[in-house]
């Protein structure tokens, strides 16, 4: 039940081997990966089953969509391979379970899915979001974190009952199918993991960077431009959806935003951190997160915007240590209306 679909034959023709020899945090010439590959496909130790860091990158390299971190996963739970240190991992399982209290109840579009962040609806505000509803909860979670604790099993458990929560208690009995995901890894795990594991999605997904472009759109002549040097810290679930990317400078375009140029964007952005400290990595943690806040502040921004609330949470007191501003990509947006007011 809910076969990860992976088509072993392709790597076997693959040439390049992106997913590993782009790997930005293990270090394969294309012979070594080509080895280290073919015992992953074959379900044999690998030291990248032991180092992986579990970035989601090659999700992206991999240019024949052959989901080559899911893989990684699978083996890693097959074999027992724990990224984080057995009590953590036993103690998240338990903090994130569904607490089963969801109720059914109207909503009406645009619908904004909060994911797991109750403490960020107050994002959901003026007149980005007019006449929105949203939705938010332990019962509603997308689940995917679980990718960076070796538990494909337990996405496997619980999001297809997340999926039906949404649908059953707010979506279908609204008339409603479309989501507004406000956090990339919803609109990954909707979009790209669940398809990946043949699990039905029977709504339609919404990124909300086209959500918000869509919006700037309509309200274009009540814009004031923000007028800011602006770092963006791309969250590790963007990597499941990269054909999102181009919204982000769609909107800064909109809002009077230039995005700095710097090393560690687009196809190179670095992770948070945060995870690394789950798998108590504490060294490499420390060390990406310098690199990263040097490459924000040599590129002279003034902003550093998240749409990851994890990465805000984790990064947003040491950006701001460096004089730069922590905001979420929504709040960023909203400036451009609360300028002055
Ligand atoms: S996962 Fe993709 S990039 Fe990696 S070996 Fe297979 S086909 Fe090639
Ligand atoms: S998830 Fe990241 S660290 Fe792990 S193999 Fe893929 S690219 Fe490398």
């Amino acid at each position: 039940m809910y076969e990860l679909n992976y088509d072993l034959q392709i790597c076997e023709q693959c040439e390049t081997c992106d997913c590993l020899v782009n790997c930005q945090y293990l270090d394969f010439d294309l012979k070594s990966a080509k080895i280290e590959k073919q015992n992953i496909l074959m379900g044999r130790d690998s030291k990248v089953l032991d180092e992986c860091v579990t970035c989601y990158a090659c999700e992206e390299y991999c240019p024949n969509d052959n989901h080559p971190f899911y893989l990684i996963v699978e083996r890693q739970e097959e074999k027992g391979i724990l990224p984080a240190p057995a009590p953590i991992t036993k103690q998240q399982i338990i903090m994130m379970q569904p607490r089963g209290t969801i109720t059914p109840a109207q909503v009406r579009p645009p619908v904004i899915n909060m994911c797991y962040f109750p403490m960020l609806t107050g994002c959901i505000r003026g007149k980005l979001y007019e006449g929105a509803s949203y939705i938010v909860g332990s019962d509603i979670f997308c689940n995917v974190m679980w990718l960076h604790f070796a538990k494909n099993s337990i996405i496997r458990e619980r999001l297809p009952r997340m999926i039906d929560n949404i649908w059953s208690h707010y979506l279908r009995d609204s008339g409603v199918n479309e989501l507004v995901c406000f956090h990339d890894e919803c609109f990954g795990t909707f979009t790209q993991l669940a398809t990946a594991f043949g699990i039905d999605v029977p709504f339609k997904s919404i990124h909300l960077f086209e959500y918000l472009s869509k919006k700037l759109d309509a309200l274009q002549d009540q814009i004031q431009p923000v007028n800011a040097k602006v770092a963006y810290q791309r969250p590790c679930s963007n990597r499941l959806v990269p054909e999102t990317q181009h919204w982000v400078d769609n909107i800064f375009q909109r809002i009077g935003i230039e995005r700095v140029e710097r090393e560690y964007d687009r196809e190179n952005a670095l992770c948070c951190g945060q995870v690394f400290r789950a798998h108590q990595r504490d060294e490499l943690a420390d060390d990406v997160q310098r690199r990263n806040l040097d490459d924000m502040q040599q590129a002279g921004a003034n902003y550093c915007v998240f749409n990851c609330p994890a990465c805000f949470f984790t990064l947003a007191e040491a950006v701001s240590e460096r004089g730069i501003f922590p905001i979420l990509m929504s709040d960023l947006c909203q400036l451009a209306f609360e300028k002055g007011t």
